[in-house]
């Protein structure tokens, strides 16, 4: 039997048997780990607290052939904001499923776990949710090595004028002459393009206060999920819980929110 120690982000869990519960976890020196927490159903169990969806925490865990086990754990920050909303736990559950969607077992990459750690703490705060999902999905494919091309065309590298469309399956921009390289390219103004650049190398703090027009945001959500989901290649399965989410804002009128 051995122990290792190691600060993860719970990224999933489901229960089993009476009392226990199988976490997903990431951590920055093993990526995604599975591992069983042992009767922490029960009232006033000592794993409860830093077990909980989205809980940054420090693990000591027991090693196993089988399925790994906690054996202690301390919480380093709760992230509650995000549990106590549902609009804002439903956007975390999709970052942490394309998350897994796009990690491979036990990978690990600090780069990609600070980011994820950074996004739980915007998302604690951030006014236009979908905007943010809208730069996680293209941050989390830049850090997975397929950045969009929106610098210049994706087919033959020529610079961008204002007649464009957005190739999903080329990966990026394409210019006038190249429409014909994809015939299910969408349409996408220069000023979408922009954003995109921005969304690519400024960081969230930068990001946070960008206000901008419904139709912009309409074209950031025709190219930029498209094209996360095309290099997923996966369904996920937290959209459609967005969606509905959205749907009962909108009859609720311009009043919902938080
Ligand atoms: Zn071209």
């Amino acid at each position: 039997m051995s122990l290792y120690r190691t600060d993860a982000v719970v990224l999933g869990h489901r229960n089993i048997g009476e009392a226990d519960r199988i976490l997903t976890l990431f951590s920055p020196e093993k990526g995604k780990i599975h591992a069983v927490a042992r009767g922490v159903r029960r009232l006033n169990n000592r794993l409860l607290g830093g077990t909980q969806l989205f809980t940054f925490s420090n693990f000591l865990i027991v090693e196993s052939k089988t399925l790994d086990s906690i054996s202690q754990c301390e919480v380093k920050e709760s992230f509650h904001k995000i549990r106590s909303n549902l609009e804002r736990m439903a956007y975390g559950l999709y970052f942490a499923e394309m998350l897994r969607a796009s990690t491979p077992e036990e990978d690990k990459n600090y780069s990609l776990f600070n980011f994820f750690l950074k996004t739980l703490y915007f998302l604690q705060e951030w006014n236009d949710l979908e905007v943010l999902s809208r730069i996680y999905e293209v941050k989390l494919m830049a850090i997975q090595g397929f950045t969009p091309e929106v610098f210049r065309c994706v087919n033959c590298g020529n610079k961008l004028s204002e007649k464009i469309r957005f190739s999903s399956n080329l990966g990026g921009v394409i210019c006038f002459r190249c429409l014909k390289h994809d015939v299910r390219a969408v349409d996408i103004d220069y000023e979408t393009v922009k954003v995109m650049r921005d969304f690519i190398k400024k960081p969230y703090r930068e990001l946070i206060h960008m206000d901008l027009r419904e139709e912009i945001k309409r074209q950031l959500k025709n190219t930029s999920q498209p094209f996360m989901l095309h290099h997923l290649d996966k369904k996920l399965k937290t959209m459609g819980f967005i969606n509905d989410i959205n749907g009962l804002k909108a009859s609720a009128g311009p009043t919902g929110g938080d």
